[in-house]
């Protein structure tokens, strides 16, 4: 049997006329740069999200950017992010020149541990100069960082926040959306994410008017008006056939991660049932924050297990059809790219722990049972042996 990682032909199929004739609609007007499509999915995601505001633009990276951008970020500014996460989060920082810091995570949920982010700015607080300006949660796999210990963090320290939910449009914080809980939120249509686009797309989402205002300024090379540059901005902008897209993607997006949701739970219950979950051989993903009984919504971008063995359980199930990905193989402070920030390996050692144990497993919405069934086989197989 052959599956893989993700199966977006499935997806089409069920939804292929429906795109179709929003195509046709834009090809039609021939507007294919902002305009009414564009606006009308910015709308859709601020109510979705439970945001005044929402800005589409061309990525998730360059919502990252924007969003510092507009925060003012300078030249040797700090950043607190962690090393567990997409390279963007961190590039972005990078890109302006700012310093990229990291925090490592919490275990479980792979998102950033807030008692090591205190920790870490209670010692920047030692310094002569404090350099912190803006923390960036990543709510990784499809569940949310810890917001509540992060936002009072940054309200002590005076710090902004924002929450890269590239992976996790729809989760839920305590009955918050993601996005809608720090002063800026951003989310990519990156196609292998929830809400996924035919190329690349991002947005921004906010409740704060000036941060708006200046996000859409800055979307189109920093101009208000047309030809007068107050700022210096890029061309940031969302194209309107991908919003066309996405508008009538977005209706499904609840669906689809209910679904998501259950093949998480089916794998949950099946590892148990057959003996593989404990320290000797695979840990599955708990969506539940440690002492919290609040309503939180996991939405299951990927399953990731920790695996024992991790590489040679890929290479088995790869010899037996089943595809999977590792997210992600090496975190960002030991990156190449980021040597002249000076960390070295053991720094964050939860991040690289998790960088050799974790594997992500096919969850996607039309998965059957037959399918699932295969790879809890096939992941038998391999520890039975
Ligand atoms: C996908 C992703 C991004 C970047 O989104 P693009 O649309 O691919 O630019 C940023 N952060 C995280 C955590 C991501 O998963």
């Amino acid at each position: 049997m052959k599956i893989p990682l993700l199966d977006l032909k499935a997806q089409y199929s069920k939804i292929k006329e429906e795109i179709k004739s929003v195509i046709e609609e834009v090809l039609e007007s021939q507007q294919f740069i902002l305009g009414s499509k564009v606006e009308e999915l910015e709308k859709n995601i601020a109510n979705y999200s439970g945001t005044k505001y929402a800005v589409g633009v061309s990525s998730g990276t360059d919502a990252l950017l924007v969003s510092l951008m507009a925060l003012d970020i300078k030249p040797g500014d700090e950043i607190i992010t962690t090393p567990f996460t997409f390279f963007s989060t961190a590039g972005v920082i990078a890109r302006l020149n700012a310093i990229p810091v990291f925090v490592d995570i919490d275990p479980i949920t792979y998102n950033i541990d807030p008692n090591k982010l205190y920790d870490l700015i209670k010692f920047k607080t030692q310094k002569s100069k404090f350099k912190i300006k803006c923390i960036i949660p990543i709510h990784l796999f499809g569940q949310c960082a810890d917001m509540d210990p992060i936002l009072e963090i940054a309200k002590k320290y005076n710090l902004y926040v924002i929450e890269d939910a590239a992976q996790s449009i729809g989760a839920e914080y305590k009955g918050r959306k993601a996005g809608s809980i720090g002063d800026i939120g951003i989310f990519s249509f990156f196609p292998s994410k929830n809400l996924g686009g035919y190329g690349d797309g991002g947005m921004v989402v906010t409740n704060d008017k000036n941060l708006y205002c200046k996000i859409k300024i800055l979307r189109v090379h920093g101009a208000e008006p047309k030809y007068y540059h107050k700022i210096i901005g890029g061309n940031f902008r969302l194209d309107a056939l991908q919003a066309a897209i996405l508008n009538v993607k977005l209706k499904y997006l609840d669906e689809w991660s209910k679904k998501r949701r259950e093949n998480a739970e089916y794998y949950n219950r099946r590892l148990e049932e057959s003996n593989l979950i404990g320290k000797k051989y695979i840990q599955i993903p708990l969506p539940i924050y440690k002492n919290s009984g609040d309503k939180n919504y996991h939405i299951y971008n990927q399953y990731t297990i920790r695996a024992r063995n991790r590489d040679k359980l890929r290479e088995f199930l790869k010899e037996n059809g089943i595809a999977t990905e590792i997210y992600y193989p090496i975190p960002l402070h030991l990156q190449e790219c980021f040597k002249y920030l000076g960390y070295k390996k053991g720094d964050l050692p939860v991040s690289e722990e998790a960088s050799k144990t974790v594997l992500s497993l096919p969850i996607y919405p039309e998965l059957t049972i037959e399918q699932k069934e295969y790879i809890i086989e096939k992941i038998s197989e391999f520890y039975k042996h």
